[in-house]
Order: C-alpha cells, then structure tokens, then sequence
C-alpha cells in the first residue's frame, strides 16, 4: 500500500493529496495507450518509483514559503505534478522539449484543478537565455534528464543568486557530483550536500544532490542546444 511506504518514509499526506495522485496516475495510464509517457504502468512500481520518489525530497527540503521552482524535463510530469500536489502555495514552471507531453500534463493539471503551473516548450539551452526565464527561480528540480555535468549547465541559468539546483540521482550521484566540479564552479555554482536513501519496498537506491547558486551564471552559458551534452564541461 502506497500509504505504508510514505510512513515508512515518515512523510505525512492527507486523504485529499493522495487522491489527487491516485487520479495522476488513472489519468496518465489512460494517455500512455497513445503515447509514451511512462514504462512503469503496475500500480504499486507506479506510486513507489514515479511518486514516492518524486517525493522523497520532502524529508530533506521542504517547499513551503519556497515562491518559484521549475521542473527542467519535466517528462510526464515527474517529479513536478508531485510536488504541485504536494506544495499547492508554490508557483511551479514545468519545461519540456517534447511539447505532446506538456499539453497532456496541462490538461491533467487542469482535470486535478491546480493552479499556479505553467508549461513551457522548449530546449533549456535556449530558454536560459530568454529574459523571462533566466536566474528567475528559487528552486529548480530535474529527473533522469542527463548527467551531472551536462544538467548543470542547463540548469543553473534560471536559477536566482542565492537559489538552489536539486538534482534527483541514482546510485552513480557521487560520481557524477565529482565529475561536475568544473560545470558547477563554471556556471556560478558550490556543491552542496548530496543525500543517500532507499526507496521502500525494494532495493532501489537513490541520492538527492544540492547544488548552490553563489554567482551569477556568465552570459555564454549554457552553450548552444546540443553542445552541453556533447561537450560536457
Ligand atoms: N523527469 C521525468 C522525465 C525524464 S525523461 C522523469 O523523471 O520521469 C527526460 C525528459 O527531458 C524528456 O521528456 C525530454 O524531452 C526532456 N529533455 C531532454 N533534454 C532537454 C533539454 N535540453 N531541454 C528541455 N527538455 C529536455
């Protein structure tokens, strides 16, 4: 039971927050029949791999009174439908380059009747470059996007001075994290801590890196679409 496993994780939720999962997942099911929006369709994996994870973060940070966070390759929705449904108060930004999967997160956001989110289409190396977007959030979250390095660079231009890049990694976080040493000092950021957990119910291990925003990111970066993933820093 998907109740057991956020006790066991000591994270609290309201009969009211888990429907609005319950109906995330009734929702995308639905819509994976004619896209690809998820592998993982048992209900049980669904809740532990795609929600809990997605919340674990919560017994490390918390959201609440955090204004402005943007899920970078947002997918089908993971990990910021989430934490919308979690963290109503905030305004969440989800991106993706795939635009059939945003339009499908908007509608289901819009069937679960959140407010404050907004979809944006587009390629992060050209939206951080956008004026509206960059060094404009608190907090940005990314999931199974890329490695470190590479994510770095896409990442830390939307985030404000004094903000926070969360990047949800497997068990290969530590390496990465030291891999992406010359990314982060780069684009203005400092490591962080980087926390170790096991998702219940199996033996999946997971690790949350914390990526601070000390300096303003310098204008050539990120470098143009393609290049950070080719050429990491
Ligand atoms: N975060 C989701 C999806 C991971 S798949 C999850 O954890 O389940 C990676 C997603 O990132 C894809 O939907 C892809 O379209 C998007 N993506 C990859 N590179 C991107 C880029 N440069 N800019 C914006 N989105 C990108």
């Amino acid at each position: 039971m998907i109740t057991t496993y956020f006790s066991q994780l000591n994270i609290p939720i309201s009969p009211e927050k888990l429907e609005k999962l319950e109906r995330y997942y009734d929702l995308l099911i639905k819509k994976n029949k004619v896209m690809n929006l998820t592998t993982i369709t048992d209900h049980d994996e669904f809740m532990r791999k795609h929600i809990l994870d997605s919340l674990a973060v919560v017994r490390y940070f918390s959201f609440d009174g955090v204004e402005k966070v943007m899920d970078l390759g947002t997918g089908g929705g993971f990990p910021g439908i989430p934490l919308k449904i979690f963290f109503p108060e905030t305004e969440f930004t989800l991106v993706d380059s795939v635009n059939k999967k945003l339009r499908f997160i908007e509608e289901a956001a819009r069937e679960l009747g959140l407010d404050k989110i907004s979809f944006v289409h587009g390629r992060a190396e050209d939206l951080a470059h956008d004026d509206l977007y960059r060094e404009k959030y608190d907090v940005l979250v990314s999931r199974a996007v890329a490695n470190l390095s590479t994510l770095t660079e896409l990442s830390l231009g939307f985030i404000k001075q004094g903000g926070l890049f969360l990047s949800y990694k497997g068990v290969t976080g530590e390496e990465e994290l030291k891999e992406a040493a010359k990314a982060i000092n780069t684009m203005g950021g400092e490591p962080g801590r980087l926390e170790k957990y096991d998702l219940p119910g199996g033996d999946d291990q997971r690790s949350l890196i914390f990526i601070k925003k000390t300096k303003k990111t310098p204008k050539t970066y990120p470098r143009k679409a393609g290049v950070p993933n080719k050429k990491p820093l």
